[in-house]
C-alpha cells in the first residue's frame, strides 16, 4: 500500500510526523482533509460495535468530485478505502486498515421534496432525522425508522438496508429507495437509473459479466436465501434477479460495491392516529402463536421484551413487572387496536390497551429503559453487540430465544434480549467482564454457536445491521457456495482491484477469521490509543453522540 510508513517516519515526533505524511501522501488536488497522524487514525479506529482497527490514514473529501478524485487515486495505487457515515454501524464495516473516508462533509445536498410524487432527493450524508424534519411539515416521512435516526446517515442506512420498529408494516430501506447516486471503485459518478450520468463502466461490467448468471440462477438463489421477513446479510442477488434494479443490489452492499453519494426515496403519509397494546406472556411457547395471531391484524410495530430484558430493567421500571412473565409484546396500530386485543385473548396472560398519547407514552417507556442502564455499566462490564442482529421466521422465535439464552449461559455471559418480534428479528446484548483473560475466546464461541443456530433455524445472522467484518465469514454458510461465488463475481465486476472495504461483507477467500483479540476495542489485547482518545471514543459510545465530527476532537 502506498501509504506505508517510511523509515524516516520513525524519527519524527508525532506532530511533525502527521504533517510529513500528510504532505507526502495526500492525493494531489484533494481539497478536503487527509491525515495519517496517530490522533486522527485513533479517532477513526472505532465505530459502534466491538472493533478497534487503526487505519493507515483518514480522508474527509469536500464534495463528490473530491471523493471521485480520492477514489481514482486509491484505485491507481491499490489503496483500500473504508466508506464511513456517522460510524454508528455495529458490524465493523466503518473501520478498517486502509484509508477511512469520512463522507459527512462530502454529500450534504439538502432534501428536496417532490410533493406530487411523494419522493425526496438528498445527499447521502444527511441524517435520517434531517430528512424527516424536511418531510414532516408536508405530512410525509420515510418510514424505516432506525432508533439511531438522530445521527445515522441515509447513505449508511442504504448501505446496510437499515430498518426499525415500523418495518413490520413498512419494510426496510430497500423498499423505499427509488434511485441511488454513487461513485464507483473506478472513480466514476453514476446513478442507478442511468439518468443524468449514463451507465458507469463498473455497472456495465456487472450487467455484462454477472447479471445474466444471476438471472439464470434466480430459482436457486431464492431457495438459498433465508425465508425471513428481513435480511441484511449477503448481497441481495435474489431481489436483483427478480427486479433487475441496480439500486436493489447496492442497497445492503455496505460500501463494498460503490460509495453512495445521494438518494432518491419514496415517502409515506404520516399516520393520523396510534394506539398501543401491552401483551404479557407467561411462557416462551406463547411468543410464536401471539405474534402469528397479531401479524394479520396489521400492526405498525410489534416489539418484544424478553424475560432477560425485563430482569435487567426491573429496578428502573415505574410499573410492576410480574416475575413469572417470560415476555412482553408492545404492539402499535395506526388506528384502533381492539381487534388485536381480541386476537390474543386465550394466549396472553394480560392485555392492556392505550389510545391516548400519555398512556401510549407510558407503555413505550418500558422499551426505552435499557439504553441508559447499559450506558451506565461499570467500565469492566461491557454490553457487546456480537450476536445482536439475528432474524428467523416469526414462528421460530421461541426456539431462537431459548438458543440465545443457552449459548450466552454456556459461554459465561449475561444476555439482554429484545427486538422486532413481528419480523422474527431479535437484538441481543451480551454483558461481558472484558477483564477476564479468556473473554474474547468465549465471545468467538458464542458467535459461532448462535450463528450455527440461526442457520439451522433457516434464519439470517443479520436482519438490519449487515455482515460487516463480524459476520462476513458466515455468509457462505448461510447462503451456500454457489450463492457466495456469485457474490464474489459481483464484487469483482464492480471493484476489480478490491479497494472498497476489503474484509467486509463478502470475503475474497474463506480464510479470514473474526474477532481477533487485537482487533477489538475491549480486552487486554485491544490496540493502544494515544492518551485521552480512548476515553473520548468511549464517551461518544456512552452518550450515543455518533454525530460528533471526529476531526473536531483532534
Ligand atoms: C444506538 C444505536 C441504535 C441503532 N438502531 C438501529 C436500528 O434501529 N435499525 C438499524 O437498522 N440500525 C440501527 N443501528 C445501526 C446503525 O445506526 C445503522 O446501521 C445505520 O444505518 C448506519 O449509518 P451510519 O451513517 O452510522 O453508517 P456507518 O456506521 O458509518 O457505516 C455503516 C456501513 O455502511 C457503509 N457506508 C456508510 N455510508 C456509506 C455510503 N455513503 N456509501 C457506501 N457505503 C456506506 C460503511 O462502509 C459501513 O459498512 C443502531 C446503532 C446504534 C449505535
Amino acid at each position: 500500500m502506498n501509504s506505508r510508513v517510511s523509515p524516516r517516519r520513525k524519527c519524527l515526533s508525532s506532530r511533525r510526523r502527521g504533517r510529513y505524511l500528510a504532505r507526502v501522501h495526500a492525493p494531489p488536488g484533494l481539497r478536503g482533509e487527509f491525515r495519517s497522524d496517530d490522533v486522527a487514525r485513533a479517532l477513526y479506529s472505532e465505530g459502534a460495535g466491538i472493533f478497534r482497527i487503526l487505519p493507515e490514514a483518514v480522508a474527509v473529501p469536500k464534495d463528490v468530485s473530491d471523493l471521485a478524485l480520492l477514489v481514482r487515486w486509491a484505485a491507481e495505487r491499490g489503496v483500500a478505502l473504508v466508506p464511513r457515515g456517522a460510524g454508528s454501524g455495529m458490524q465493523g464495516g466503518n473501520v478498517g486498515a486502509g484509508v477511512v473516508v469520512d463522507l459527512t462533509r462530502a454529500c450534504l445536498d439538502t432534501p428536496v421534496i417532490d410533493l406530487e410524487a411523494q419522493t425526496a432527493r438528498c445527499g447521502a450524508s444527511v441524517t435520517y432525522r434531517a430528512l424527516n424534519g424536511a418531510a414532516q411539515p408536508h405530512g410525509l416521512h420515510l418510514p424505516p425508522d432506525p432508533s439511531s435516526g438522530a445521527f445515522c446517515t441515509l447513505g449508511g442506512m442504504a448501505a446496510t438496508n437499515a430498518a426499525g420498529a415500523h418495518s413490520v408494516k413498512y419494510g426496510t430501506m430497500r423498499r423505499w429507495v427509488r434511485a441511488l447516486e454513487f461513485v464507483t471503485a473506478d472513480g466514476e459518478a453514476g446513478r442507478t437509473d442511468g439518468q443524468s450520468h449514463g451507465r458507469t463502466a463498473a455497472e456495465q461490467r456487472f450487467l455484462a459479466d454477472v447479471a445474466p448468471a444471476i438471472r439464470a440462477s434466480a430459482a436457486d438463489l431464492a431457495a438459498s436465501t433465508p425465508q425471513t421477513p428481513k435480511n441484511s446479510s449477503g448481497y441481495a442477488l435474489d431481489v436483483f434477479a427478480r427486479s433487475g434494479r441496480t439500486a436493489d443490489l447496492l442497497v445492503g452492499s455496505e460500501g463494498t460495491l460503490a460509495v453512495i453519494t445521494a438518494l432518491e426515496v419514496a415517502l409515506a403519509p404520516l399516520p393520523a392516529e396510534r394506539t398501543t397494546l401491552l401483551v404479557t406472556l407467561g411462557s416462551l411457547e406463547q411468543v410464536g402463536p401471539a405474534v402469528l395471531a397479531l401479524r394479520p391484524v396489521g400492526p405498525s410495530a410489534l416489539e418484544l421484551l424478553d424475560r432477560t430484558y425485563l430482569d435487567f430493567v426491573r429496578g428502573a421500571a415505574q410499573r410492576h413487572l410480574a416475575t413469572g412473565t417470560e415476555a412482553v409484546l408492545l404492539v402499535e396500530f395506526e388506528g384502533n387496536g381492539r381487534e388485536a386485543a381480541a386476537a390474543v385473548q386465550g394466549i396472553a396472560t394480560s392485555v392492556e390497551l392505550a389510545d391516548d398519547a400519555a398512556t401510549v407514552g407510558r407503555l413505550w417507556e418500558l422499551r426505552h429503559l435499557a439504553s441508559p442502564l447499559l450506558a451506565s455499566l461499570p467500565d469492566h462490564l461491557r454490553s457487546l453487540q456480537v450476536v445482536e442482529d439475528g432474524c428467523v421466521a416469526p414462528d421460530r422465535l421461541a426456539r431462537y430465544i431459548a438458543a440465545l439464552r443457552a449459548a450466552a449461559a454456556a459461554c459465561g455471559f449475561e444476555i439482554v434480549i429484545f427486538g422486532h418480534a413481528g419480523d422474527g428479528h431479535l437484538h441481543a446484548n451480551l454483558l461481558a467482564d472484558v477483564t477476564a483473560p479468556d473473554f474474547a475466546r468465549r465471545l468467538a464461541t458464542c458467535l459461532e454457536q448462535v450463528t450455527a443456530e440461526q442457520i439451522a433455524l433457516g434464519g439470517t445472522p443479520s436482519g438490519e445491521h449487515g455482515d460487516g467484518r463480524l459476520r462476513a465469514p458466515f455468509v457462505g454458510r448461510t447462503f451456500g457456495a454457489a450463492y457466495l461465488e456469485l457474490c464474489r463475481r459481483t464484487r469483482t465486476a464492480w471493484d476489480p482491484a478490491g479497494i472498497l472495504n476489503p474484509g467486509v461483507k463478502i470475503l475474497r477467500t474463506d480464510d479470514a477469521g473474526t474477532l481477533r483479540p487485537d482487533a477489538l476495542k475491549v480486552g487486554l489485547e485491544a490496540p493502544a490509543l494515544p492518551v485521552g482518545i480512548a476515553a473520548r471514543l468511549r464517551e461518544i459510545e456512552r452518550t450515543a453522540s455518533w454525530g460528533t465530527f471526529r476531526m473536531e476532537l483532534a
